[in-house]
């Protein structure tokens, strides 16, 4: 790998370890699996992304693409799988990459993280990192994907009103009250 985005491997590392603390592999494979997703999208194309894990992935996909949670341009749908999609944010039509088992034979240290097989302290670490800068890509798959309807375009919260209950304003269309109140609170007792 020479680069990562617009950046060159060391400098993304360097923003991975300014971001997370550490260089985490999480972000580091991630890095690889959104550098190649951005190859694949026809240049000029208005992409939004999918992630389909809740755990690294998603800030991998903010660092080096447009695309936050917090613009909506990320929807993280946590399926558990170390994957995400980029596609065109009219039409739907994208491409998702995937760790592929098939190629991970051989990159010993990549598979003993990937399915826990070591406990962290034992991990060797610096040999997990040159392993995921030596495979690149070599370990990923890629599949056209064609995203659902419902996660295109602007999802409008509509009419905003107090919550009768908490008395703060919630999207009216949740129902008499808000969402919160109507026992999704994730809060305890004090
Ligand atoms: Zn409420």
């Amino acid at each position: 790998m020479e680069t990562i985005g617009r950046y060159s491997y060391e400098q993304y590392l360097k923003m991975v370890e300014d971001f997370h603390g550490s260089q985490a592999p999480g972000l580091i494979l991630g890095g690889v699996m959104v550098d190649y997703a951005i190859s694949r999208m026809p240049p000029g194309v208005l992409f939004d992304a999918l992630c389909e894990t809740a755990a690294c992935l998603p800030d991998a996909i903010q660092l080096l693409t447009p695309c936050t949670t917090g613009n909506g341009w990320l929807k993280v749908v946590d399926l558990g799988l170390f994957a995400l999609s980029l596609y065109d944010k009219y039409t739907g039509q994208g491409v998702r990459i995937f760790v592929d088992p098939e190629k991970l034979k051989g990159w010993t240290e990549i598979f003993n993280w990937l399915y826990k097989l070591k406990p962290k302290k034992e991990q060797d670490k610096a040999l997990l990192l040159a392993q995921m800068e030596q495979a690149g890509r070599a370990i990923l798959s890629e599949r056209k994907v064609m995203i659902k309807d419902q996660y295109l375009g602007k999802t409008s919260k509509g009419a905003i009103a107090n919550c009768p209950q908490c008395g703060e304003p919630y999207p009216k269309r949740d129902g008499a009250l808000c969402l919160s109140c109507q026992g999704g609170s994730p809060y305890g007792k004090e």
